[in-house]
């Protein structure tokens, strides 16, 4: 093992540093992608990695990447970060935690001298979230040819400004090419952003993978009809239909307990009138699984359920299914590293598979990929109140490091 360790209390001024950068009164951050608070946390990001002996390049997505050379100019990097922008009422640690985790790394490298044989890397990845610009992940994914350079640029905000045009605004339209280069690994290290290692007493998520996801969006058509003339047993009631398919979708979920999810998000009846029996309802349905033929057969259940309730209620049934993200399984080497990593150091350690989305979701697809969590209280996240303590953080970014000089070797 390494005798190297990680200062942790500079990581925790760092992370109280860059929660000023958009704090909000209720003690989070709102660094929503490419505004001026997102530009001053990224300049501060540049600083702080030249200042550790780093280049710092930006790619045309405006991804930023830190890297300190390594001693054998034929290996490809070994590769950290995640992201710096935040919901409009986010914490302060989803994202910038996975960065200033790998900034700490690169300033322990420096401080102590150590050369590694592979070149490290720490990535700021553009608009995470989601939040301003759709969909979420859209620079990583461009970096790993699941979009087109044109797609990201392109997409564009509430406001009609394209990503493109935002990046110009605060001066992080790089030149460099997205993507198409070779990763030796990639390892982010993120908050958990549920409740099992708090629930557990454990301090690090070894993550060996990310759950799938299949997004419906589901028409009911029936007949609109007078609430007061019309007979119950002659009604073709979509709402009645859809309150049926909420609960299905439940019982779908419950019944490949406990890794599956099961979601209605949206349900809008028309005319949505109070005497007017309800002619036609849209909703959507959110399924997840890690196990991708489990999630099949999920999608199964569901459309045997429409189809069963289209004909029993005399309804119409209209099922899209619009977006498909294949469940992910971390590469077996790296997820191997960080739960060894953890074992030395004496860290209450679980298996754990993601239940979000992150960057190295996508990265999945062009490198051997792992990801470190450590605990948030009470598992909340996307809100002002994240939390999560010093020893924790510190934990993480200790196992990162580990595990990057064991990759970086
Ligand atoms: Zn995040």
């Amino acid at each position: 093992m390494n005798e190297l360790m990680i200062d942790g209390q500079r990581l925790w001024r760092s992370l109280e540093g860059f929660a000023e950068i958009g704090a909000t009164p209720r003690g989070g951050v709102c660094r929503i992608a490419l505004t001026d608070a997102d530009r001053r946390a990224r300049d501060l990001f540049a600083e702080l990695s030249k200042a550790a002996g780093c280049t710092v390049r930006v790619d045309q997505m405006g991804n930023i990447f830190a890297r300190r050379e390594g001693t054998d100019p034929s290996r490809p990097p070994i590769l950290t970060g995640s992201h710096i922008d935040s919901q409009p009422t986010g914490g302060r640690f989803d994202g910038i935690y996975g960065v200033l985790a790998g900034l700490e790394v690169l300033r322990t490298l420096e401080e102590t001298a150590t050369h590694t044989a592979a070149p490290i890397e720490v990535a700021v990845w553009t608009n995470e979230e989601g939040s301003r610009f759709a969909p979420a992940m859209v620079a990583s994914g461009v970096f790993a040819g699941a979009f087109t350079l044109d797609y990201g640029l392109s997409r564009t905000d509430p406001n009609g400004q394209t990503l493109g045009q935002a990046l110009e605004d605060i001066g992080y339209a790089g030149t460099e090419v997205v993507g198409g280069r070779p990763l030796g690994a990639v390892i982010e290290a993120h908050i958990e952003q549920g409740p099992i290692l708090e629930e557990e007493g454990r301090t690090i998520g070894v993550v060996t993978g990310a759950q799938g996801q299949r997004w419906y969006e589901i028409r009911l058509q029936g007949f609109e009809a007078h609430a007061g003339t019309t007979p119950m047993a002659l009604r073709k009631d979509a709402l009645v239909g859809a309150a049926e398919a909420v609960l299905a979708i439940e019982a779908i979920a419950a019944a490949n307990n406990p890794l599956a999810r099961g979601t209605v998000g949206v349900l809008k009846p028309t005319p949505n009138s109070r005497n007017t029996v309800p002619g036609e309802v849209f909703f959507t349905a959110d399924l997840r699984h890690p196990d991708e033929d489990t999630l099949a057969g999920m999608d199964r259940a569901l459309r045997g359920f429409m189809a069963g309730l289209s004909k029993r209620r005399n309804l119409e049934a209209v099922v899209e299914e619009i977006w498909h993200s294949p469940a992910i399984v971390f590469d077996g080497v790296c997820v191997d590293a960080v739960r060894r990593a953890a074992e030395r150091r004496r860290f209450a350690h679980r298996d754990i598979v993601s239940g979000a989305g992150h960057d190295a979701c996508y990265l999945a697809r062009v490198a051997p990929t792992a990801m470190i969590f450590i605990p948030c209280k009470g598992g909340v996240s996307h809100n002002e109140t994240e939390s999560a303590t010093p020893e924790d953080a510190s934990a993480g970014a200790q196992i990162l490091l580990d595990v990057m000089l064991e990759l970086a070797a």
